[in-house]
């Protein structure tokens, strides 16, 4: 898919580019050199990075980004609920999407969070792939997700807040680069080149004998 930054910068597939935060569970569990040799080892490239601490704005924005996403989470956690059998706090899915957001900006703004933009071919769905599933008790084993957090929708319902799941990930390129925008300077991204380039993207796979 091509992005606004492929268009204006580059044309190559390689250079798409998705956001990752550590979520301050993540800072806390003392997890940030095993998230981010999860995505390092795959090949990706990292471009930014930051230690931050979010506002409440910030993190309501970013959530907003797609207007649709307040509906859209409601919806969806009343349809699992419904299927579950869980307890549904508000039936009206916008109502429910806001308190969503409500729990997610305690989550957010609890402690600090490190901010990183990855660079690389099909960036956004393999960094999704690799970070697993939103609710940890039914994410893909091998995951970060699915291997270094224990939750589940039923047991944060239970205490009022959100599901804590380690890692955000850019859902589509195009939230990708919305989501970019909002947490990075362009100056705080980095164009630089990895040697491994040469082996990911080369197509001969030439010059490696002397
Ligand atoms: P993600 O892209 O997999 O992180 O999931 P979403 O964009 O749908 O939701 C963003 C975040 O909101 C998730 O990572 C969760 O922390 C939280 N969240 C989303 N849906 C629910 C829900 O149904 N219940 C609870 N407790 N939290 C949710
Ligand atoms: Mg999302």
């Amino acid at each position: 898919m091509i992005t606004v930054y492929n268009v204006l910068m580059k044309s190559h597939p390689k250079n798409e580019r998705t956001l990752v935060i550590i979520k301050p569970d993540g800072i806390q569990r003392t997890l940030i050199g095993e998230i981010i040799q999860r995505y390092e080892r795959l090949g990706l490239k990292l471009v930014g990075m930051k230690l931050v601490r979010p506002t409440k704005e910030l993190v309501e924005k970013h959530y907003t980004n797609d207007p649709e996403w307040i509906r859209k989470t409601g919806a969806k956690f009343i349809a699992h609920a419904t299927e579950h059998k869980l307890n549904i706090k508000h039936p009206d899915p916008v109502k429910m999407g806001e308190h969503i957001l409500h729990r997610l900006s305690k989550y957010m703004t609890a402690g600090p969070v490190i901010a990183m933009v990855w660079q690389g071919l099909h960036v956004v769905p393999v960094v999704r792939k690799i970070t697993g599933g939103t609710e940890p008790l039914r994410s893909d084993v091998g995951t970060i997700r699915g291997d270094f957090v224990l939750d589940s929708y039923e047991f944060s319902d239970i205490q009022d807040r959100s599901i804590r799941n380690l890692v955000h990930a850019s859902g589509s390129v195009e939230e990708a680069d919305k989501e970019i925008a909002l947490w990075f300077k362009k100056d705080e991204l980095i164009d630089y080149t990895l040697v491994q380039e040469k082996i990911l993207y080369d197509m001969n796979l030439d010059g490696i004998f002397e």
